[in-house]
C-alpha cells in the first residue's frame, strides 16, 4: 500500500496489492467523478433525501461541483424537494442530468417517468441496473462531490448498489428512535464489510426547537448520538431538529434557499480531507462493532 493512500480505492488509479474487491462499473466517459458519498439509512422516512440535498447544496456553497444520484428508485423525493418540474432528455452520447437552480446536477428515475406519481413496482435486480445505468450512462461532467441517495436499508438492492458504485464513504442518517436499536449497527457493518468508511453519523429530527425560546425540547429523550457514535467509532456526528420550515421547503422545492449550520461537522470534515489529501481513513477500522450477521454475496 502507497504511504499516501487515501482508501479510496474506487477513484484511485493506482495498482496496488492492496486494492479492494472492485465490482464497480466504470461510469461514462464524459463524466470525471472525483468523490462518491454514500447516503444511507436504515429505513425510509428519516430523512435520508434531506440529507441528501442539504449536503450537495452545503457543498455547492463551498465552491465544489456536485451532483445527487437518487438511487433510492422506489421513493425518489430529490426533484421534488429541488423543484426540478422538467424531464431528463436522451441524447446520441447518453442521459444528461438536470440542473438545479443553483448548479446541482440531479439525476432521478422521476425524471424520466412520465407522472411523477407513477409507482415504480420493479423487483430488486431492475432497480439495482437502474441504478448502475444512472452512473455507466449519465453524462455527469466535472463532478467534484457526487450524493448518492441510497435505498434505504441494508438488503439486497442496496447491497448491489453499494458494490456498483465506487463509494468513497458513506454518512448515516438515523432518528432518534433508530439510534437505541440494532439499524445503526447494521449500516455500520454493511459499510465495514464493504471496507467503506463512515465519514458522519446524522441523528435527524433530533430536537424541536421552541420558536419563542429557544430551549431544545428532546421530544424523544435526551439525545445519545455521541454515545452511538463512540461506541461505533464513528468521529464526526450531526443533530438536525425537527424543522417545519425545513419539510415545508422541501415540498415547495426550495431547499436550496434553505440556510442552516446543522450539517456543518460534516462538511468541514469533507472540506479537510480535501487540504489533508487524505481522505476518509476509516476511523471504525479497528474497532469492535457490535457483531451482526450478514455475508458479502
Ligand atoms: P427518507 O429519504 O429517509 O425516506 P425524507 O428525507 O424523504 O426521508 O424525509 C421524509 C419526510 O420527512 C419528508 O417529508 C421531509 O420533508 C420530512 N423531514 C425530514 N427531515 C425533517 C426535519 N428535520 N424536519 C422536518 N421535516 C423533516
Amino acid at each position: 500500500m502507497s504511504e499516501d493512500c487515501s482508501q479510496s480505492c474506487g477513484t484511485c488509479g493506482e495498482e496496488c496489492a492492496d486494492r479492494k474487491v472492485d465490482f464497480s462499473e466504470q461510469p461514462h466517459e464524459l463524466s470525471k467523478i472525483k468523490k462518491v458519498i454514500g447516503v444511507v439509512s436504515g429505513k425510509g422516512g428519516v430523512g435520508k433525501s434531506m440529507v441528501t440535498s442539504l449536503m450537495a447544496v452545503s457543498m455547492k456553497r463551498q465552491g465544489y461541483n456536485t451532483a445527487i444520484l437518487d438511487a433510492d428508485i422506489t421513493g425518489p423525493s430529490i426533484p421534488k424537494a429541488f423543484g426540478i418540474k422538467e424531464k431528463a432528455m436522451p441524447s446520441e452520447l447518453g442521459l444528461f442530468p438536470i440542473t438545479s437552480k443553483t448548479g446541482v446536477e440531479i439525476m432521478s428515475i422521476n425524471l424520466l417517468l412520465e407522472n411523477d406519481t407513477d409507482p415504480v413496482v420493479w423487483r430488486g435486480p431492475i432497480i439495482a441496473n437502474t441504478v448502475k445505468q444512472f452512473w455507466t450512462d449519465v453524462i455527469w461532467g466535472d463532478v467534484d462531490y457526487m450524493f448518492v441517495d441510497m435505498p434505504p436499508g441494508t438488503g439486497d438492492v442496496p447491497l448491489t448498489v453499494f458494490q456498483s458504485l465506487p463509494v468513497d464513504g458513506i454518512i448515516i442518517v438515523t432518528s432518534p428512535q433508530e439510534l437505541v436499536s440494532m439499524i445503526v449497527a447494521k449500516a455500520v457493518n454493511m459499510a465495514k464489510m464493504m471496507n467503506i468508511p463512515v465519514i458522519g453519523l446524522v441523528e435527524n429530527m433530533s430536537y424541536f426547537e421552541c420558536p419563542d425560546c429557544d430551549k431544545k425540547h428532546y421530544l424523544f429523550g435526551e439525545s445519545r448520538i455521541e454515545e452511538v457514535a463512540k461506541q461505533y467509532g464513528i468521529d464526526v456526528v450531526a443533530k438536525m431538529p425537527i424543522d417545519s420550515s425545513l419539510a415545508g421547503g422541501c415540498d415547495k422545492g426550495l431547499i436550496e434557499l434553505f440556510e442552516n449550520n446543522w450539517l456543518d461537522p460534516i462538511v468541514k470534515t469533507l472540506e479537510k480531507s480535501e487540504q489533508a489529501d487524505a481522505l476518509f481513513v476509516p476511523e471504525f477500522a479497528n474497532q469492535d462493532v457490535p457483531a451482526q450477521t450478514g455475508s458479502r454475496v
